[in-house]
């Protein structure tokens, strides 16, 4: 009941927050939701009810909140999507797929060593490639991959032995999600700032981008920001990838500070709130 009660208020001020900043676009009630659940993994429902899960670390992620530890928490899932090889985005993609049944969409050499990995079922495993477009949830949900400025490999460590050893992980990439009423989502996996970012913001026009700003292994604050007001232009921007380790120090207070002036609105939620578009 506590726990209940708990997630209840994060939820309400997680809406007051995008009340505040939307009045005008809440009272329209549309329908898509966005769970961020700490470093990049994400929930999303689609107005159809269909359950989208990008980047699965939940039970070893230090800023997920223990009742998404249990993966059964997130419910029925339709389409799991995969940025690139490393474990704070891979983590939980095996056990999750073979819980759910839901099919693991990624880049085309990513998927393939999960495969061989025995992570993802040969059937269940979408390869596809950065510009590719593809359609699981049927023709209404768009979901493009694009590039991302990273590395990607899967490095596995032999329970007994602590042995490690690192498998080819494809190229590392983001992705856009289209939504049945128009609305576009931009999950931008691991990424430096990239010249391209202008290219995506022109071309694809996200209204919404989750970017990561922990800086070390991706942006960092100052970065992000630059590539919010310069390249990608969105309409809505919730922070990622940050603060789960400690090298990852980038702040959204950080992140809004070096944004300025902005007429982006920025979410600065904490894993598990949920905001609706
Ligand atoms: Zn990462």
């Amino acid at each position: 009941m506590e726990m209940e009660r708990r997630d209840f208020l994060k939820l309400t001020a997680g809406a007051l927050t995008y009340a505040l900043a939307t009045e005008s676009t809440w009272a329209q009630t549309t329908k898509v939701e966005v769970q961020w659940l700490g470093q990049a993994s994400t929930r999303l429902t689609t107005l159809t009810g269909k359950v989208i899960v990008i980047d699965p670390f939940l039970t070893n992620n230090p800023k997920t909140p223990p009742q998404y530890k249990n993966l059964d928490s997130l419910g029925k899932v339709d389409v799991i999507l995969v940025t690139h090889g490393h474990g704070d985005h891979t983590g939980d993609v095996k056990e999750l797929a073979a819980r759910t049944g839901a099919p693991v969409l990624g880049p085309a050499g990513l998927i393939a060593t999960m495969i061989d990995l025995g992570w993802v079922a040969p059937e269940k495993g979408v390869r596809f490639g950065k510009g590719g477009r593809v359609n699981p949830l049927g023709p209404q949900v768009t979901i493009t991959q694009v590039r991302a400025e990273h590395s990607s490999e899967v490095t596995v460590v032999d329970p007994v032995t602590k042995k490690s050893t690192t498998y080819p992980g494809g190229e590392p990439c983001g992705f856009i999600v289209e939504f049945e009423n128009g609305f576009k989502l931009y999950h931008m996996g691991d990424t430096g700032l990239f010249g391209d970012m202008k290219l995506i913001g022109e071309y694809y026009k996200p209204d919404l981008v989750m970017i990561p700003i922990g800086g070390h292994f991706v942006m960092d604050p100052r970065d992000a920001a630059y590539a919010t007001k310069e390249m990608l232009r969105p309409k809505y921007a919730i922070p990622i990838h940050y603060g789960t380790f400690p090298v990852l120090r980038g702040t959204p207070q950080e992140y809004q500070g070096a944004l300025g002036q902005t007429t982006v609105q920025v979410f600065p939620i904490s894993p598990s709130d949920k905001l609706t578009f």
